[in-house]
């Protein structure tokens, strides 16, 4: 592992933003979004910190954000309660922690981190609730969660059967994730997610589940997905594209774009952030938009909406 420039990349989710959810004053807000949690991040970093608290404080910021589809403003399922999911994993052990269907924890990733170094990677419910609370983690009410869109959407969707991603949503928002490569050459991942709009409670998609929307080994890649999660998880996804690079030696930009074709194979779309081992940075998606963002050396926060616009990418 060679170290190198600290680097974060962040995302806000997948899909087609409707022309709404694209107004100059929506464009800003969701820009301002990404670019907040981008230094959120890069404090950390540049502080010297480690690449898994860079990734922690970036979502713990979009979580916090009600713009975004994780903690405050999360979507909700189908009988109107938020069920929140997420999870991290440190390149450096292979640790992870993950929690799902969270009801009261203000801050899932948050408490999927109290995991980190624990026997269990995954708790869920009830119990998960109870074990973050135990750790320090804060709890709030449901309403927290449910803001005044949430609860308009819910009312319009009710009893209609209609699941869809957030971002194919007249007022889009997003899943939310981050990856980071650390000072010493470590890498983390972090995905946090309330889910597809009107899903049945219980169920669970890619984004808690370590191998499909969240990975990170340092001698290969760091990657956090977002898109239709049932079909990510059906290719494995973030486990897919490190082997892609690992076992097949691909280069980052066409292991993450051959994985999303197998996404698309299967009936999904999305798209993910990665940065490999040697510090290369990529956002590939295949769906219509993806919010994404990345920060390096400079401290200034590069961020984008559509395929249209170009966000520099980092040499390695
Ligand atoms: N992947 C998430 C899920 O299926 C949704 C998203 O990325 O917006 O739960």
């Amino acid at each position: 592992m060679t170290a190198g420039d600290p680097l974060l990349a962040v995302h806000g989710g997948a899909g087609r933003l409707p022309r709404r959810a694209l107004s100059r004053k929506n464009r800003a807000a969701y820009e301002e979004g990404l670019a907040s949690a981008l230094k959120a991040g890069w404090r950390t970093l540049r502080r010297g910190g480690s690449a898994l608290k860079a990734v922690t404080e970036a979502v713990a910021v979009l979580e916090d954000h009600q713009l975004f589809n994780a903690g405050r403003g999360a979507a909700l399922c189908a009988d109107g309660t938020a069920e929140l999911s997420a999870s991290l994993m440190n390149g450096k052990s292979r640790e992870v922690g993950a929690m799902v269907g969270l009801r009261r924890a203000r801050n899932p990733i948050r408490a999927a981190g109290t995991l980190i170094g624990h026997a269990h990677g995954l708790l869920f419910g009830e119990e998960a609730d109870r074990y973050a609370a135990q750790h320090g983690i804060e709890q709030v009410p449901q309403d927290y969660f449910r803001t005044e869109h949430r609860w308009a959407q819910w009312q319009k969707r009710r009893g209609t059967g209609k699941i869809t991603l957030d971002h194919d949503e007249e007022n889009a928002h997003g899943t939310v994730g981050a990856v980071a490569r650390d000072r010493r050459g470590n890498l983390a991942a972090a995905t946090s997610t309330g889910g597809l709009v009107n899903q049945l409670p219980g169920r669970v998609g890619d984004t808690p589940v370590v191998g499909a929307g969240t990975w990170a080994d340092n001698g290969v890649c760091a990657v956090s997905a977002t898109g239709k999660g049932d079909a990510f998880a059906r290719v494995a996804f973030a486990r897919r594209v490190a082997d892609l690079i690992e076992l097949g030696g691909l280069s980052a930009q066409e292991a993450a774009e051959s994985a999303l074709e197998e996404v698309k194979n299967v009936g999904g779309e999305g798209g993910c952030i990665l940065i490999d081992r040697n510090g290369m940075c990529v956002l590939p998606f295949n769906s219509a938009h993806m919010l994404r963002g990345w920060i390096g050396r400079d401290g200034r926060p590069h961020v984008a909406i559509g395929p249209d616009q170009d966000v520099e990418l980092p040499a390695s």
